[in-house]
């Protein structure tokens, strides 16, 4: 039923490999769900991740927490609830990997430097 998909963003992003900059794109599944793509050009990765109201995988926490509210079904037009979800979707991702970032920082900071720091 829901099978055209449409590019409703396109933009700029960081490859979450390589941290190159990289080319994304919010894909439509659906009246609730999206793609969000990375292609780097330069390592080759294609990232993909569904974004919707969902229930995320067991074991993924931290998705719960960040996911925006899905829009209340007012008396708004589709196409403004839409671009509201995917504004919220976009934050969303931005909050993730903003988060994905401070996880690293924070698990590179748990991790002994023998050398430098031991003195201190
Ligand atoms: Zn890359």
């Amino acid at each position: 039923m829901y099978s055209m998909e449409l590019v409703v963003e396109r933009g700029q992003a960081r490859c979450p490999r390589c941290v190159a900059v990289a080319d994304y794109a919010f894909v439509e599944l659906g009246p609730e769900l999206l793609r969000y793509e990375v292609s780097c050009h330069g390592c080759g990765e294609r990232y993909r991740e569904k974004l919707g109201p969902v229930a995320p995988p067991v074991g993924v926490v931290a998705t719960a927490e960040v996911w925006p509210p899905v829009p209340a079904p007012a008396a708004v037009p589709v196409g403004e609830r839409l671009q509201a979800w995917a504004d919220a979707a976009r934050g969303a991702a931005i909050a993730l990997w903003h988060r994905g970032n401070t996880w690293a920082a924070a698990l590179l900071d748990r991790i002994p430097r023998d050398a430098e720091s031991k003195a201190g």
